[in-house]
């Protein structure tokens, strides 16, 4: 294990000193095809396995998770290696038909499937994530809040995620980030150019840290303290934010039969649904839910969010009422409400306000600085 992780450290230390290692996707151990110009296949040790580098296919798969073993084909040559990983460097590279970045890892992963994981620069990444966060036609300045939030976030994973075989998801788990997608393409000069005139900004601590600068979709008057949201959140202070009021999706209704919350939450004649505790904030931290021989469950608010749907039951910021076998959630906002709105900072961008105040407005403890 040791050794797994020096080398990757090792790897990734040389090429850049803010790169970051994110899984784009996986793959079957079964079939990995790989196609590009001047692919080259080396283990962990940096030994070429798959000859010289050129234009070319090579199929690769994985025989077993304890043997480690990787069937390595090249034209008509096979070659098999064991090592935990494998490195894979190579330009207009395609995995199984998905484009990837120039460097990528190729490892097993505890669902018996092959992470493939691009080590990239932090710069470019971002420029895979802020589209997919905010839409890109957005007005600038708020655009270069994201993408500092963003960024903010990223290297704060990387810091606590150090030694891990990958340091962020490509997914809503950190941030959603696609490798050259079609779809913004059109934005491309758009966000190069926000990504470049805040290169390296990040928001820091008192302590001089990197801030882990969360964000969401629209706190719907009032942000969220961390800690409410997770264990191990910080008590960031809670910002009263009418920018997003304005917003005409703001307030929702979610109608919900009392036997489909039944189904959900795994129980049998539930004659009430009500609000446990709430936070600082006045979001709904718990909820009590009660059946007819009057046992009780008590669920957080993120984890109904998780049992209803996170895009149905949009917020925790809502109140409950039970109706004619009918209970009805009224709310507002989108998101867990933790940092930066992004409502509110289009509305705020809009008004004229540069990044600099809209990141002071979410983030009134923390230093815009340098990496
Ligand atoms: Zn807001």
């Amino acid at each position: 294990m040791v050794h797994i992780l020096l080398s990757v450290f090792f790897w990734f230390s040389v090429t850049h000193a803010m790169d970051v290692r994110v899984r784009i996707f996986s793959v079957p151990t079964t079939g990995i095809e790989i196609m590009g110009d001047t692919v080259q296949v080396t283990d962990g040790g940096a030994v070429p396995v798959s000859g010289a580098p050129l234009i070319q296919t090579v199929k690769i798969s994985f025989a077993d998770i304890f043997g480690a073993q990787w069937k390595i084909e090249r034209n008509e040559n096979l070659r098999v290696i064991t090592d935990s990983y494998l490195k894979v460097v190579g330009k207009n590279m395609r995995v199984n038909l998905n484009r990837t970045p120039r460097k990528i890892l190729l490892r097993p992963n505890e669902s018996g499937a092959i992470d493939v994981i691009a080590v990239m620069n932090l710069e470019e990444y971002l420029k895979g994530v802020l589209p997919h966060e905010m839409p890109a036609s957005w007005p600038e300045e708020a655009l270069k809040a994201q993408v500092i939030a963003a960024r903010s976030y990223a290297v704060s994973q990387i810091h606590s995620r150090f030694s891990r075989p990958y340091q962020l998801d490509s997914t809503i788990e950190d941030q959603v980030f696609r490798f050259q997608d079609a779809r913004v393409e059109h934005y491309e000069r758009r966000i190069s150019k926000i990504v470049g005139e805040t290169t390296g900004e990040v928001l820091k601590n008192g302590d001089g840290s990197v801030m882990r600068a969360y964000y969401h979709a629209d706190c719907g008057g009032r942000t969220e303290q961390a800690h409410a949201v997770w264990d191990n959140g910080d008590k960031n202070p809670i910002v009263k934010d009418d920018h997003c009021l304005l917003n005409g999706s703001d307030q929702w209704t979610l109608n919900i039969s009392v036997r489909d919350i039944e189904k959900k939450l795994r129980m049998k004649n539930v004659t009430e649904v009500k609000t446990y505790v709430r936070s600082g904030s006045g979001r709904v931290q718990s909820i009590i839910v009660k059946d007819k021989q009057n046992e009780s469950i008590i669920l957080t608010g993120q984890e109904l969010r998780s049992k209803l749907g996170f895009k149905k039951l949009k917020s925790t910021l809502f109140d409950i009422q039970i109706k004619d076998k009918m209970v009805q959630f009224i709310g507002r906002g989108f998101g867990h409400g933790v940092g930066l709105c992004q409502v509110g900072s289009r509305a705020l961008a809009s008004k004229g306000m540069d990044h600099v105040a809209i990141l002071k407005h979410y983030f009134p403890e923390a230093q815009l600085g340098k990496l």
